[in-house]
């Protein structure tokens, strides 16, 4: 019965306090990153994948490594994304682009968090267009990386071309936006010089992604945003209806 005697007895008083510091000696911690992505108006290419196949060849003059395609994300990673306060996502992602370069996987980073590329439908031919990488072959912040992005017309069947590049990190550079916009500007010219452009395409803009349209494409599973569409934005194929 010790351990009952035991409790009942009274606490230690408490220590007397400590004089209040007039200032606590801190130090700081911070990291400011920024990222910056362009991207260009979309250009009309013809309905073919032979065209596609042809994309690397264009951006290549322009790059200063070989072009990488990477693909839009699978079907069972459609929800990849590379923001690291989303863990599921990011896992994903990480499965998903574990195949990519360096210089790849940092192009998505940019892009992607800037909502530049929409990695469920677009095609991103990526390169080195400016700048150097660090020792393990990661480009630093005021390089410039990009490419250009595909996807296919949901009503057409057209492939939709843009130009885009993106840069950034821990720090930015006042000469790396004009470099950019010259880059962004020399890939555009070289869509409309390979002769595959048909023209500008009406709407920049990417097809409307996540509505539940219920039309879903038998070649690769991507459900379209709209029942009205004739093709899948993804890959291009024709979609088939039920009756
Ligand atoms: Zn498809």
């Amino acid at each position: 019965m010790s351990f009952l005697r035991r409790k009942k007895r009274e606490a230690e008083p408490p220590p007397p306090p400590m004089p209040e510091p007039e200032e606590v000696t801190a130090q700081e911690y911070a990291v400011r990153l920024a990222f910056v992505a362009r991207s260009s108006d979309g250009l009309r290419l013809k309905a073919d994948q032979a065209v596609a196949r042809a994309i690397p060849g264009i951006v290549e003059p322009l790059s200063q490594t070989p072009i990488e395609v990477i693909e839009p994300l699978p079907l069972e990673y459609s929800d990849a994304s590379p923001a690291i306060e989303r863990f599921n996502e990011v896992q994903q992602w990480v499965l998903a682009r574990r195949d990519v370069s360096p210089i790849g996987r940092h192009g998505l980073y940019v892009l992607e968090m800037t909502d530049a590329l929409d990695m469920t439908v677009d095609t991103f031919f990526s390169g080195l267009l400016h700048g150097d990488t660090d020792t393990s072959g990661y480009p630093e912040y005021n390089a410039i990386v990009g490419g250009l992005a595909s996807h296919w017309d949901e009503l057409s069947g057209e492939l939709i071309v843009r130009a885009v590049i993106g840069w950034g990190g821990k720090g930015l550079r006042g000469d790396t936006e004009r470099i950019g916009q010259k880059l962004l500007a020399s890939l555009y010219q070289q869509v409309v010089a390979s002769g595959y452009s048909l023209g500008e395409a009406e709407q920049a803009r990417l097809p409307a992604i996540g509505s539940r349209s219920g039309l879903t494409c038998a070649h690769c599973g991507f459900e379209a945003g709209s029942a009205a569409a004739f093709y899948c934005p993804k890959c291009g194929m024709r979609m088939v209806r039920g009756t």
